[in-house]
């Protein structure tokens, strides 16, 4: 494969240093004609890698996966992963290649990796590729996740490669997708060596955890380590919650360690508010549905704990006891960082009338309102001069009287203007909404980007007005909502 001259990434691999049981050598596979769809320059600059050069057909090759420039030592890596609640011992990286790593300008380690750029020997019956709707469903949502404040990969660029693919809806475009990432560990990852009950690997894997991610846990402290995934898992579905997002697919291979959302598939916003709400067509059971993630969180990090012990101490019992401790402070963790965002959402300035937050949900819940638009209004309305903003609250509502009654003792507790501050920072103006989304994915396989570019675009800003964008504030009409998503694999 021919190679650039200069090396145009400054790579720095290190996960290429463990264990050669820890992954596979693998390169891409060729694909015919690469062509660029975006590249997210405000990324490449933050990693040090030439953005005219990246533009350039060498750098669309390598985003293609069609050459592998000088540095990168190209590899599949291995897990396993408790999917919808069974334990799957060999999954894999089955349709990505980690490219490898480079140090950003904050000194922050990043993972480079490609995504439907064919099979390795994790791929199963797969093809080891992706079609475009999940590559521009991932960098959409992804760098929306990323304007909205949630820790998550990144999109660093979308291709598409000249070739079909075959899924149900039959043969569509295929993509890859450039995926960055604080480093690409799951709970699987731990998994996939303690089911082979190689205590010698999970802890290898486990100091690098440490030195990667957390290392103020001191050398060899398992039970702090496990207190920081916790915590930072107890941080992310907390703020996912706060704002309507449902991640679909929280099986243990897609939890990353790191604390960044990871693998969007089948995810959704909610348009109205419930908590049972489920938009996976895979999720027959409503296991991650909205109000279900703090515990699954749980479930998973339960199963992190798991592959410890046997590090933790070397009494097992001992062992099981200081993991259970730790895991029992979940809740109240948890706990505090969702009622911390929603007391913003709500513009509480304590803890007084925390009350508020549960009525007011099921409010929502009951009354079948929008969400994010509720919340839109509802920073509106707090410091509300002439009354419109409450006019147009207590019009969303078929309860209006029901309504009123909520929102009078909420107009008492709140201080309108350090309120609605607050409010400002907690309640986005846009989101990416699944009938946007879906617009933008059937505009792009009838060859028309545009759609997806402006989405794009217009969630960069999430939480200030764009005039130019106003339309996409708005709810899907009966016609446009999306009932289902797909993982698409
Ligand atoms: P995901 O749904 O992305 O969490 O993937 C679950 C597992 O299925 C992982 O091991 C993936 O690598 C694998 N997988 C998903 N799609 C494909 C595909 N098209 N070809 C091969 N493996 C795949
Ligand atoms: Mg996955």
């Amino acid at each position: 494969m021919p190679e650039p001259d200069s090396s145009p990434i400054p790579f720095d691999n290190t996960y290429v240093n463990l264990p050669e049981k820890f992954y596979v050598k693998q390169t891409p596979a060729h694909v015919p004609d690469p062509q660029l769809i975006r590249i997210n320059q405000k990324l490449a600059s933050q990693l040090g890698i030439d953005l005219e050069w990246l533009a350039s057909p060498d750098g669309v090759a390598v985003l293609s996966g069609n050459l592998i420039p000088p540095g990168a030592y190209p590899l599949a890596q291995a897990y396993a992963g408790h999917q919808f609640g069974g334990f799957s011992p060999q999954l894999g990286d089955g349709r990505a290649i980690l490219l490898g790593e480079v140090i950003d300008r904050d000194h922050i380690r990043k993972d480079i990796q490609l995504k439907g750029s064919g099979k390795t020997p994790f791929s199963r019956g797969g093809d080891g590729k992706s079609a475009l709707g999940p590559v521009l469903r991932e960098y959409i949502v992804s760098e929306a996740m990323a304007a909205l404040g949630v820790p998550t990969t990144r999109a660093l660029a979308a291709v598409t490669t000249g070739e079909s693919v075959l899924r149900q809806e039959g043969s569509i475009p295929g993509g890859v997708f450039t995926r960055v990432a604080s480093s690409h560990v799951r709970v699987g990852t731990f998994q996939y060596f303690a089911s082979r009950g190689d205590t010698e690997a999970v802890k290898i894997l486990a100091d690098y955890v440490i030195d990667r991610h957390y290392p103020e846990c001191a050398k060899g402290d398992y039970v702090e380590l496990l207190t920081k995934v916790m915590q930072a898992q107890a941080r992310l579905i907390a703020k996912w919650m706060s704002l309507g997002f449902i991640h679909g697919v929280m099986n243990t291979d897609n939890t990353a360690i790191s604390g960044e959302t990871i693998d969007y598939g089948p995810c959704a916003f909610m348009d109205i508010f419930h908590p049972h709400c489920v938009f996976s067509s895979i999720d027959q059971q409503a296991r991650y549905a909205w109000g279900n993630q703090a515990q699954i969180a749980l479930w998973n990090i339960t199963r992190f704990a798991e592959t410890l012990i046997p590090i933790i101490h070397q009494n097992k019992e001992k062992a099981i006891e200081l993991a259970q401790e730790k895991l029992s402070e979940y809740s109240d963790y948890f706990n505090e960082q969702y009622q911390s965002h929603f007391r913003k959402k709500f513009g509480l300035t304590d803890s007084t009338n925390d009350q508020l937050i549960q009525t007011g949900l099921s409010l929502l819940a009951n009354q079948q309102i929008d969400f994010t638009i509720f919340f839109r209004l509802l920073t509106r309305a707090a410091n509300d001069k002439d009354g419109n903003d409450t006019a147009a609250l207590k019009a969303m509502f078929p309860d209006q009287a029901e309504y009123m009654k909520w929102h009078q003792t909420w107009q008492n507790a709140i201080n309108p203007e350090e309120s609605q501050q607050l409010m400002q920072s907690a309640n986005p103006i846009i989101i990416p909404r699944n009938h946007r989304v879906e617009q933008a994915i059937q505009a792009a396989y009838k060859g028309d980007f545009q759609p997806f570019h402006r989405l794009t675009e217009a969630l960069q800003n999430p939480y200030t007005v764009q005039e130019q964008y106003r339309d996409l504030e708005k709810p899907p009409t009966p016609e446009q909502i999306v009932r289902e998503t797909f993982c698409g694999t």
